[in-house]
């Protein structure tokens, strides 16, 4: 399959969210990724895949048979979750207590 052809599947399947980012409202574009909520125990990572276009198409298939799993996001708010998804759950709530009185 080909690239352009890959890219227009998973475009469709956005649509299934709105075809926006769930954080900012962004409309589909360059860089959204269907972010995993909750991994299933022996799911492939990206980090299995020589070939990135072959992962779109694995992580495609699985929207498919469980959207609730996923959620959409632009390439900005997909990078903020994964940063944020560092600290332990403890400081997250304090970082985000600080942000929310910094106001
Ligand atoms: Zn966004």
């Amino acid at each position: 399959m080909k690239k352009a052809e890959v890219m227009q599947q998973k475009r469709d399947v956005a649509q299934i969210f709105g075809g926006v980012c769930y954080v900012c409202g962004r409309k589909y574009g360059k860089g959204f990724n269907f972010h995993h909520k909750k991994y299933i125990e022996g799911e492939k990572t990206y980090r299995d895949f020589k070939n990135p276009l072959h992962y779109t198409l694995y992580v495609i298939a699985m929207v498919l048979v469980d959207p609730d799993r996923f959620v959409l996001l632009c390439r900005k708010h997909h990078i903020s979750v994964e940063m944020l998804k560092r600290y332990k759950y403890e400081t997250f709530w304090r970082l985000i207590q600080v942000v929310a009185m910094s106001r």
